[in-house]
């Protein structure tokens, strides 16, 4: 089975933390001050304190989609580490709630695992399932909207809890409501995935082509999540600690959108 490799040192309350340590590029300098948040209301009061401080805050899931200075962060640096995953049936479909810090490769093998469909070709990717929302991260025909229901947010302009809708979230290609600005905090991310041995219906040409399977049709989702971590590897594409060609910040382009002629 695979894993995405783990960057961030674990973190409590502390000093003196180096972001190149965070970062899965393996940059930037010294943060003022860390603290690793565990629970969602550790998250939330160590936001809510640092903003009534006016201390300046960087939020760092596992630091894979950050270009962090080499001057480091005069402020305070919350690393998002609250697990959890709950999950409910609903006929046909399954519920599945994810708090912002959950490993999100972790939670991909576990869906396959479970024979929830619907995250399959997002396999391979590092990172916090609660930063999956700010760019609504996609790979291989598939993108986290596609799945997502609401999103559990904390708003620090107006200090409150609220759920949204996926509609509320705004996701377009590799974007949203959440990524031009600090405003909001996602805590936990609900999706509706299919309780399914076989894929969504792939959209990828090149992974349908892999499969053997025309764009459209299924496959099993466990076959799916091995060519899509097969097909990542070959590009360089899978962080490896051992293999410096792989430390990355992932990619700094998108792909164009074409109208037909
Ligand atoms: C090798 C490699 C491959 C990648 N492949 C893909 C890919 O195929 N598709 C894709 O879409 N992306 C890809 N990425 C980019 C990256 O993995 C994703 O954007 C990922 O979701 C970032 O998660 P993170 O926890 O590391 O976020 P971080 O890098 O820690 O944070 C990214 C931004 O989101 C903010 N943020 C983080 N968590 C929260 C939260 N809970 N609430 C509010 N804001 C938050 C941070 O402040 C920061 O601005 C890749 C990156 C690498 C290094």
């Amino acid at each position: 089975m695979h894993r995405v490799c783990p960057s961030v040192h674990f973190v409590t309350d502390r000093s003196g933390v180096r972001l190149s340590d965070l970062t899965t590029l393996r940059t930037g300098g010294v943060a003022a001050h860390a603290v690793s948040a565990e629970s969602l209301d550790e998250l939330v009061d160590a936001v809510r304190s640092a903003d009534a401080a006016a201390r300046a805050v960087l939020l760092i899931g596992d630091g894979s989609n950050l270009v962090a200075p080499d001057q480091g962060w005069n402020g305070e640096v919350v690393l998002i580490r609250v697990r959890g995953i709950e999950s409910v049936r609903r006929g046909q479909d399954i519920d599945v709630r994810v708090a912002a810090g959950e490993p999100w490769d972790e939670v991909v093998t576990r869906s396959v695992e479970a024979g929830w469909s619907g995250l399959e070709c997002l396999s391979g990717i590092p990172g916090r399932t609660g930063a999956t929302p700010v760019q609504n991260v996609g790979a291989y025909g598939q993108e986290v909207a596609d799945s997502i229901t609401g999103v559990e947010v904390f708003d620090r302009e107006n200090d409150r809890r609220m759920s949204w809708s996926a509609a509320a979230c705004r996701f377009g290609y590799r974007d949203s409501r959440f990524k031009h600005t600090d405003r909001f905090l996602v805590l936990s991310v609900q999706f509706r995935l299919r309780q399914s041995r076989n894929s969504a219906p792939i959209g990828y040409a090149e992974l349908a082509s892999r499969l053997g399977v025309e764009v459209g049709q299924r496959a099993p989702a466990a076959d799916v999540r091995a060519t899509v971590l097969d097909l990542r590897r070959t590009k360089g594409m899978l962080l490896d600690a051992a293999d410096h060609d792989t430390w990355s910040a992932g990619s700094f382009f998108t792909n164009p959108i074409l109208t037909p002629g």
